[in-house]
């Protein structure tokens, strides 16, 4: 049987997925993983990764027959690709699967901003409605120009979502699509144009701190900006400084800089709603996100086609 290496930890059904077709060695179980790939580190083909745990340049030297790298994420910004794909080893992601799962996130938190809903389920909770009444009103979500930064597979089913609340849709992406939405090719200008943002941009250089001062500032104090792509693309300084002297309404979080640490400035807001990047996190999803990335490495050790390679590694299939 070939060996997986397992940098994110597999857990039962995992395993038991897994183990009739493979030998799983799973990082969190060796004391000394530099050492024990070392020792046997050639010959496996292998890596099951995810998104929180990455790809580190080492295991390249480490497993030099490397071939596949299969992430339990469809976000890829933690692993080089394209350095992967010079040295003939494919990697795989989970598109698709998760997609109408996070969209759901983006709208929990964009209509949880307009109607303040934290300090609504708090009031009910804690029994301060019965002494304070209830709180001023908070604004509709409805019938909103929402503005969707990253018009992809999650983008769009975002979309479909707000227009059940009768939203009005416009994008911002790199290139015009074809698809009956407005488009702009700036961020800033999509910000003056809409009530809210509802980012869902892909993390990396390229995209890094294209949320910053001037799109909160054109957004402006009745604003609300949702992101659940990748909390680099969203500059955290500016965001506090905005949010806290009224230049923009509110924001509501599922991704940040550096996770799992978000800092104090954003949690002592009122203004804003986070979660812990639970944007597919549901046991449906995450198990349709696993088998597809489990999946990637069933075929691949069989010689049958790959599901979802990252665009980077078509060349190679
Ligand atoms: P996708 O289908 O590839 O869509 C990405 C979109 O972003 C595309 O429409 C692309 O449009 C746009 N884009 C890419 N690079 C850009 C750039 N430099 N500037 C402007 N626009 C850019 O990906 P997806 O499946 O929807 O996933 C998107 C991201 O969501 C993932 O990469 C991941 O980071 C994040 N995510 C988060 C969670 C969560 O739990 N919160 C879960 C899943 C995914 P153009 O090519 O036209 O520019």
């Amino acid at each position: 049987m070939k060996t997986i290496y397992c940098i994110a930890p597999p857990n039962e059904e995992r395993r038991a997925y897994l183990e009739p077709h493979f030998t799983l060695v799973a990082e969190a179980d060796l004391d000394d993983p530099k050492a024990w790939l070392a020792e046997n580190g050639s010959g496996i083909e292998m890596i099951l990764t995810s998104g929180f745990y990455g790809f580190g340049d080492h295991y390249l030297e480490l497993m030099p027959d490397l071939k596949l790298v299969s992430t339990n994420s469809v976000g890829y910004d933690g692993i080089d690709a394209r350095a992967l794909a010079q040295r003939g080893i494919i990697l795989t992601h989970t598109p698709t699967v998760l997609d109408a799962e996070v969209a759901t996130t983006a709208v929990l938190l964009y209509l949880s901003c307009y109607r303040n809903f934290e300090a609504e389920l708090a009031n009910a909770r804690t029994g301060a409605w019965a002494k304070t009444g209830n709180l001023p009103l908070p604004h509709t979500g409805d019938g909103r120009k929402v503005g969707i930064l990253g018009l992809g597979r999650i983008g769009k089913a975002t979309a479909a979502k707000l227009e059940a609340f009768d939203c009005t849709i416009a994008y911002y992406g790199r290139s015009k699509q074809d698809v009956a939405y407005e488009y702009y090719d700036d961020p800033i200008a999509l910000a003056r144009d809409c009530d809210a943002l509802v980012s869902i941009l892909p993390g990396g250089a390229a995209t890094q701190h294209l949320l910053n001062k001037d799109v909160f500032e054109a957004l402006g104090p009745d604003g609300v900006l949702v992101n659940v792509g990748r909390g680099s693309s969203l500059n955290q300084v500016e965001l506090i400084e905005a949010l806290s002297t009224g230049k923009l309404g509110w924001a509501g979080l599922d991704v940040f800089e550096d996770e799992p640490n978000i800092p104090q400035g954003l949690r002592d807001l009122p203004n804003t709603i986070l979660l812990a990047h639970v944007g597919s996190a549901t046991v449906e999803t995450r198990w349709a996100m696993a088998k597809l990335a489990m999946d990637n490495l069933i075929n691949f050790a069989n010689g049958k086609p790959l599901i979802s390679p990252v665009p980077e590694s078509k060349g190679l299939i």
